[in-house]
Order: structure tokens, then C-alpha cells, then sequence
């Protein structure tokens, strides 16, 4: 009996520790989606052109499963982040997990922010991919705390009208729609819990505060079709400019202030956004306003 109980335990040793080199418990995503991920973000399009090029350091493309950048190296900032959402990215078994780091996959003699950068600054490290976006495991979560991710954001902005507005897509998202967001900046300078400020300084190195944070999103009902066709004149399309100031807080997001349209962000970006998309597709989406119900909104 002794040697039989050996004999077991010994092999069942063997097989944990094989397994545990091959495929860490920890790496399995049992809830995240599969396949090609990296394409999806840009499915629509490259809005400013980015390349994983070092001669283009100011629109330097990252592309990660779960969402895409283009980086800015002298801002410190991203100029746009770009990811595909629907329910399935973020329901699972993944926490928030807080491990806000300098991304490794950035060119290694770059300065890049880490996680201390923005310390007593006054300014929140704002995600552009939300964290909640992305709680489909731990790992798929985990990407989103990469400072690449992050721009210097208004406390309040962040806390509370980027929140509610964030969480706005997640309930289209609920509601079975596919969404493609793009996320980006423009402009000198905000204001903070101290104040207004141009940069945020870190050591020898500066990191740009952005005057205007933006985001537009296409959410179209998820079906089966290609979606580059799905997409229609008639699909729904939200674009929110929002200046990075702290007293956005008394205001809701989808205030009319706010709602604007892509070709507006097209012309202070100079960026094409949705640029796959058939060209008379583009300018009937590009130049709508969006309405939201003002009886409901879930978030606010
Ligand atoms: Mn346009
Ligand atoms: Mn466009």
C-alpha cells in the first residue's frame, strides 16, 4: 500500500510540475476571446498612421491583444488608443489589478513613464483602455495598467464624468451591441488638484497634460455579418470632447457642450478616423451628433 500510494503521488508530482512549466494556471484565459485580437483594434483603421518604427517615435504603434496605441515618445503620452469591445472582453473571472508599470515593449533607451511619474502631481493617471473594459481574466486586465495607456487626467474628469461615460459603452455593450472606440488628446495644458498645468515634471523628463481628452465610439447590434459592411450612415455613432478641467465635475457627459462629431475631432487631430470605412459611409457617420435619451441614461 505504501508503495502504491508512493507511486501515485510521485507521478501526480510529475504531472503538476509539467504542466505547471507548460501552461501556468495563471496565463489560462478561460473567459477572454480568441484568435486575432491585435487586428481587431485597428479593424476600422490606423487614424494617424502608426508603425512599430524607432524613426517615428511620436507615432509609435503598440499592438497588444488587447488594444492598440499610438504612442507619443515626446509627450509621454499616447496620441490615440484604439480597442474593440463587446461584453465578452469583459465578463470573467479577472479582478482589477493595479499594477500600473513603464511598458517593456517600448524601445529601451526611450524615457517612459513608470508608475511613480505622476505622484503628487495633481493629476490622476487616467486610463484610455478602461481597466473595466478589461476583466475578462486578470492578464487581459493586467494590460491596461501599462503607462502607455494613461494620459495626465483632472482628477474630477477622471473620477466622474469619464467614469459615467465609460460605463455608458459598457451598457450598449450589455445591450449585445459590438463597439470600436479610439480614445486620444489634443492641446496644451489642464487643471489639477492643484491647479493648471502644461507638464508634469518627472525627474529630467517632462510628460504632456493634454487641454482636451476625446472619445467616439461606433455600436452597431452584434450579429454575424462582416461588420465593415454592418456599418451603415444610420449606425450609431457617439463623439464626446471633453476639456481636461476639473470643473467638468458638475456637468454630465453627454451634456450638449460635450457631444460633438468625428470630422470636429478629425479637424483639431488631424487624424482620419473609421478610415476603412467606404468614404460615403464616413462623412454621413462622421458628421452626426448623437442624442442620447434624456428620460435614461444609466450612468449618470
Ligand atoms: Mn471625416
Ligand atoms: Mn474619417
Amino acid at each position: 500500500m505504501k508503495k502504491i500510494l508512493f507511486f501515485f503521488s510521485t507521478t501526480f508530482l510529475i504531472l503538476l510540475s509539467s504542466c505547471g512549466e507548460e501552461v501556468p494556471a495563471n496565463n489560462v484565459e478561460e473567459y477572454c476571446p480568441t484568435g486575432n485580437l491585435a487586428d481587431l483594434h485597428l479593424y476600422l483603421g490606423n487614424p494617424s498612421n502608426a508603425e512599430e518604427n524607432i524613426n517615428m517615435p511620436n507615432n509609435y504603434l503598440l499592438e497588444l491583444d488587447e488594444y492598440a496605441v499610438s504612442y507619443n515618445r515626446d509627450k509621454a503620452i499616447p496620441n490615440w488608443v484604439s480597442w474593440y469591445l463587446s461584453s465578452d472582453w469583459y465578463s470573467g473571472d479577472g479582478n482589477r489589478q493595479d499594477d500600473f508599470r513603464q511598458n517593456p515593449f517600448l524601445p529601451s533607451d526611450w524615457y517612459a513613464p513608470d508608475s511613480e511619474s505622476y505622484k503628487n502631481t495633481g493629476f490622476d493617471r487616467g486610463h484610455n483602455c478602461p481597466s473595466a473594459d478589461r476583466l475578462c481574466s486578470d492578464n487581459f486586465n493586467s494590460a491596461t495598467f501599462f503607462m502607455t495607456n494613461m494620459v495626465p487626467q483632472s482628477p474630477f474628469h477622471n473620477q466622474e464624468i469619464w467614469v459615467a461615460w465609460e460605463c455608458y459603452l459598457r451598457y450598449l455593450a450589455d445591450q449585445d451591441m459590438e463597439l470600436y472606440i479610439v480614445m486620444g488628446n489634443y492641446g496644451l495644458g489642464g487643471d489639477g488638484f492643484f491647479g493648471y498645468r502644461t507638464t508634469i515634471s518627472d525627474g529630467d523628463n517632462e510628460i504632456t497634460i493634454p487641454a482636451s481628452i476625446w472619445k467616439v465610439a461606433i455600436a452597431i447590434p452584434k450579429g454575424d455579418d462582416e461588420d465593415l459592411a454592418a456599418i451603415t450612415g444610420q449606425s450609431m455613432v457617439i463623439a464626446i470632447d471633453i476639456p481636461n478641467s476639473q470643473a467638468v465635475a458638475d456637468y454630465d457627459w453627454d451634456d450638449s457642450s460635450f457631444i460633438t462629431t468625428v470630422d470636429e475631432i478629425e479637424s483639431k487631430t488631424g487624424y482620419d478616423l473609421f478610415s476603412n470605412l467606404p468614404t460615403s459611409v464616413q462623412s454621413t457617420l462622421e458628421s452626426k451628433y448623437h442624442q442620447t435619451d434624456p428620460t435614461y441614461n444609466p450612468c449618470n
